[in-house]
């Protein structure tokens, strides 16, 4: 077996090529993204599609404060876990705050009277702020664009009804990304007091690590209690709520674009891209093909397809190298002799395929072009993900699978015993670990360790 990972688009390769291209500059004084236009672009697409997405599920969006009470928050820090370390004090009475628990449930508390204000939904995309070390846009210590929804219900049976709410929402996101992501549980003894059960999303990174997109937490009354959220139920009984929450950032819109991207060149989906289509016109400009490519152009226009166009008379090379640094993914080729059939030269970004379309029906043959690259996007990240999946059935395995740049995948019963042998094995490697318990996907396998019969599986990767 292999000890060194194949090469790849390493992290830092990446953040050197979004600046290149102008699209994010990391340079600031403090670990934290400067929004430059193209990449203020993107994210106004993407936060366009979440908000219908949010929408759909009734989650209602709102702005609660970057600051927040120091004595709503120590709620957290004393009964959750101690942040002491991980936040920025502004006063002795106020910090800014490092997840929203203390800016939403202060307000929660005041809004839910009775069973008829619930379910109450919210979400937010705006900033939080944590002090811990930092790696790139993996993990800044303002984090600028980090989505988070909340919700609280009368029952907990609603809340286990709404987590396959939470989860279809976060897997439509990450499908419009074209990112394919390892679902998994994590066991129960990482959880408390959290949550009750913690849904998590992954993705396998070009530098064969893995890195957690999203967290889906049932929290049930775990918080509600901690700060006093209650109301009336119908039989006039007063309850603590029941709760769940989840959140992402702006980091898996540049996973994304990771994923696309090689050594060299930086691609994105024409479904977020700034500009989808540039429309070079070829030959030299008379008057009837400058007048096609305003016809054409104004079409895409209408139909509300980003769209430049360029009818500069530069030598061909330079033009489209413009393009291709502002990783427009598709280009249109008018030329004078295709004038009379209205037939379109078409090239994809990704591939350099190119291909032809009749005017006439342009509109629904591009929409079905941007939908095949993104579930060929998605196709090839899901194949190099299963590729990458090693299913082992020996403990002195997985460490080697995991150097190899590999996720191991086992059978494991999770007794304590068998937990700490296979952690033994992997910490040792100095190896940064994850284990997760995957009840609904598992078929009936043999524990690695002690070899009795489990249905119950784990993963185990280098992390980010
Ligand atoms: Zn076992």
């Amino acid at each position: 077996m292999e000890n060194s990972p194949e090469q790849s688009l390493s992290l830092n390769k990446f953040n050197i090529l979004l600046e290149q291209a102008w699209i994010i500059d990391s340079s600031y004084p403090l670990s934290a993204i400067i929004w430059l236009p193209d990449w203020y672009k993107i994210l106004n697409i993407a936060e366009q599609y979440l908000n219908i997405l949010f929408e759909k599920y009734n989650y209602k969006r709102h702005i609660f404060p970057f600051l927040v009470s120091s004595k709503e928050f120590d709620h957290i820090n004393d009964n959750i876990c101690s942040f002491e370390k991980g936040i920025y004090k502004v006063t002795e009475s106020i910090i800014l705050r490092p997840s929203w628990e203390s800016a939403i449930y202060p307000m929660f508390r005041k809004w839910i009277k009775t069973y008829n204000d619930l379910p109450l939904k919210v979400f937010q995309i705006w900033s939080i702020f944590r002090r811990w070390s930092t790696r790139g846009f993996m993990r800044s210590n303002e984090n600028d664009f980090f989505i988070e929804a909340h919700a609280a219900f009368s029952s907990r049976e609603e809340v286990e009804r709404e987590l396959s709410s939470c989860n279809d929402m976060v897997n439509d996101f990450m499908k419009w990304l074209a990112i394919p992501t390892l679902k998994t549980i994590r066991p129960p003894w990482t959880n408390k007091p959290v949550a009750e059960t913690e849904y998590a999303f992954d993705v396998f990174l070009p530098t064969k690590e893995t890195a957690l997109l999203n967290v889906t937490y049932t929290q049930m009354q775990i918080f509600s209690k901690i700060f006093n959220i209650t109301f009336t139920n119908k039989n006039w009984i007063k309850d603590f709520t029941y709760q769940i929450e989840f959140g992402f950032s702006q980091r898996c819109i540049l996973i994304s674009i990771w994923l696309l991207s090689n050594e060299n060149n930086l691609f994105m989906l024409p479904i977020y891209s700034p500009i989808q289509i540039v429309i070079f016109q070829i030959d030299s400009p008379i008057i009837e093909l400058n007048e096609y490519v305003d016809k054409i152009a104004n079409i895409l226009k209408w139909s509300n397809i980003r769209i430049e166009v360029d009818k500069k008379s530069w030598q061909l090379y330079k033009r489209f190298g413009k393009y291709e640094k502002l990783w427009v993914p598709i280009r249109f080729e008018i030329w004078k002799k295709e004038l009379d059939s209205e037939i379109i030269k078409i090239v994809r970004q990704d591939n350099k395929k190119a291909l032809f379309i009749s005017l006439n029906n342009i509109i629904p043959e591009i929409d079905k072009l941007f939908l095949e690259i993104s579930s060929e996007a998605l196709m090839n990240n899901e194949k190099n993900l299963i590729e990458n999946t090693i299913y082992c059935t020996k403990t002195e395995d997985i460490k080697n699978l995991i150097n190899s740049g590999k996720i191991a995948k086992i059978h494991l019963c999770f007794s304590e015993d068998c937990v700490k042998n296979i952690e033994k094995n992997v910490r040792s490697w100095e190896i940064v670990w994850f284990e997760y318990i995957n009840k609904n996907w598992g078929d009936l396998g043999k524990c690695v360790n002690c070899q009795k019969p489990t249905s119950e599986i784990a993963y185990y990767s280098r992390r980010i």
